[in-house]
C-alpha cells in the first residue's frame, strides 16, 4: 500500500508535467472508483477545468482546479496515477482516463480497485483536511506536540503512529522502520513514552520518510511512480520484511509480531 513517500514521489512527478494543462475529456471505465456523484456527473464537472497545482495531503493527491475546487485521488492498495510519454504502452486495469491539453493524458489504473477519486469544493476540503492528523514533514510535527498527543492514549506506539487522525502518511513499513531507528519497542503504550523517546521517534520518522522520498519510495507489489518506475527504497529497509535475518545493529535475529492485524518487525535487543 502506498505510504507518504510513494504518494509524495508521484506528486512531485505530476507537479512537473500536469499544472497549467486543461482537462479536455474524461472517460470513466469503472464507475465505482468515483465517490460522491455518478461517473457522468464527475466527467462533466471536470471537462474544461484547468489544473493549477498538484499537492499531497496525507496519502491523497490533490489537484487544484481553481475557485476552491479540488480533485482528490486516493490510490488505495494498488492505484497508479501516471502521465504516459508518447508511445508508452498504457497500463492494464485502466480506471479513469483524462485527456489533457497538448497531447498528454492523465491515467488512473488500479488492479484491485480500492482507490477512489472525488471532487470537493472549499467547504468540503476544509472538513476533510480537518479530520486528518499532523503532516510528519511539516513544522507542526514537533516533539512537544507529539508528546502532548501521546498522553491520552494507551495504544501501542506502533499502532498509534499509524493512526491517520494523529499523524498522517506513516503506514506499516515506515512505522516499523522509524521505531527501529528510534530504538523504541513498538509494543510500548504511547502514554508511557518519555519526552526523549518521543523526540527520537519524531527525528527517526522524518529521517526515514525523507530518505524514502529520495529513493522514490518502496515498491512491494504494484507501486510505480508517475513514470511507471519502481521505488528503490526496498533495499534500504532495515527491519521491515526481514524476520529472522540479523539485526543491522546487533546481529541478533529480527522478530515479527502482529499488532492490530498488521505485521511489526523489530529487534528486541536494540528497541526498548
Ligand atoms: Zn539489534
Amino acid at each position: 500500500m502506498p505510504e507518504l513517500p510513494e504518494v509524495e514521489t508521484i506528486v512531485r512527478d505530476l507537479a512537473s508535467s500536469v499544472p497549467g494543462r486543461t482537462i479536455r475529456d474524461v472517460e470513466v471505465l469503472h464507475a465505482n472508483l468515483i465517490e460522491g456523484e455518478s461517473a457522468a456527473e464527475f466527467a462533466q464537472a471536470l471537462r474544461g477545468r484547468r489544473i493549477g497545482g498538484v499537492t499531497r495531503r496525507a496519502k491523497n493527491i490533490v489537484f487544484d482546479l481553481g475557485r476552491g475546487d479540488r480533485l482528490l485521488v486516493n490510490l488505495g492498495m494498488t492505484g497508479r496515477l501516471l502521465v504516459p510519454r508518447r508511445g508508452d504502452p498504457l497500463p492494464t486495469h485502466l480506471g479513469v482516463r483524462m485527456t489533457l491539453g497538448r497531447g498528454r493524458e492523465l491515467i488512473y489504473a488500479d488492479t484491485r480497485r480500492f482507490g477512489r477519486l472525488w471532487r470537493t469544493d472549499d467547504a468540503g476540503w476544509s472538513a476533510f483536511d480537518g479530520r486528518l492528523g499532523v503532516e510528519p514533514l511539516s513544522d507542526d510535527f514537533t516533539a512537544e506536540r507529539l508528546f502532548e498527543m501521546t498522553r491520552r492514549s494507551r495504544v501501542a506506539v506502533k499502532t498509534w503512529l499509524m493512526d491517520q487522525a494523529r499523524v498522517v502518511g506513516v503506514g506499516n513499513i515506515y512505522a516499523s522502520e522509524a521505531l527501529f531507528r528510534a530504538g523504541v519497542d513498538p509494543r510500548r503504550p504511547a502514554n508511557e513514552l518519555a519526552l526523549g523517546d518521543v523526540e527520537r521517534i519524531r527525528r527517526a520518522t522524518r529521517e526515514v520518510l525523507t530518505e524514502a522520498i529520495e529513493f522514490r519510495g518502496t515498491t512491494f507489489l504494484d507501486y510505480r511512480d508517475a513514470s511507471g518506475n519502481r521505488g528503490e527504497f526496498y533495499d534500504r529497509l532495515r527491519v521491515y520484511d526481514r524476520e529472522g535475518q540479523p539485526c543491522p545493529a546487533c546481529n541478533r535475529p529480527l522478530r515479527r509480531i502482529v499488532q492490530a492485524n498488521r505485521s511489526t518487525f523489530f529487534c528486541q535487543e536494540c528497541q526498548r
